[in-house]
């Protein structure tokens, strides 16, 4: 099996990648950092989600010969000047549960009209195959809501509110999320690069 590391210890983006990577074949092992014994957590600087997988890609490098691959996504509110885009995870505040970003995000977009509340999920994935750097990205549209809706996932998920399903991100399965989500975009566009790569 080719043993990938995930730049994350984020249980959720985890389990959302190994679900791709796992689900035709068994060629692939995931790992998290805990997994490989890697202590990375390098401060996210930089200003776009591509420049913050390139960081977190290149520190958990420094520790593994392995394949590295850095995920980098947030949510952009249109009508909130894309916002809180790289902040997703701090929009609250540096060290902000998901609950706080959204009742932060929930106060914000009530004062806006609900036909502009749309927004997008973006993520994009830095792979490093021994010194060759790629990456691949991936979008999903929705609409946020204003009243928490779902258990499931992670983050935005439960004021995430996507035509395709009439639901919340946190009121799909995770196959299901991840049939549409920017995450599940991204992943199987990196499963296709190795492909390529490796062959
Ligand atoms: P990162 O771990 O630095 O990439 O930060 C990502 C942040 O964006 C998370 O903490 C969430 O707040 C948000 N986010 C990214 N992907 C998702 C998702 O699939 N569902 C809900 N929130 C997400």
């Amino acid at each position: 099996m080719i043993k990938i590391i995930v730049a994350s210890n984020n249980q959720h983006k985890i389990s959302e990648i190994k679900s791709i990577f796992n689900n035709n074949d068994q060629k692939y092992e995931i790992l998290s950092l805990k997994d490989a014994n890697i202590l990375s957590n390098p401060d996210e600087t930089g200003s776009t989600f591509k420049e913050n997988a390139l960081i977190k890609a290149l520190d958990a490098k420094k520790f593994t010969n392995h394949i590295v691959i850095a995920d980098d996504s947030g949510l952009i509110v249109k009508s909130l000047n894309d916002k809180p885009g790289v902040y997703s995870k701090r929009y609250a505040g540096l060290n902000a549960t998901d609950k706080e970003n959204n009742e932060k995000l929930i106060k914000v977009i009530e004062d806006i009209p609900v036909n502009e509340r749309l927004a997008s999920f973006s993520t994009v994935i830095c792979i490093i195959i021994k010194k060759k750097i790629f990456y691949v990205k991936g979008d999903c549209k929705g609409t946020i809501i204003t009243k928490p809706t779902g258990n499931n996932g992670f983050g935005y998920d439960p004021i995430f509110y996507v035509k395709e399903f009439k639901k919340t991100f946190a009121q799909l399965s995770e196959i299901e999320k991840n049939s549409i989500s920017h995450r599940g975009k991204a992943i199987r566009a990196c499963k296709e690069l190795l492909e390529k790569e490796l062959s």
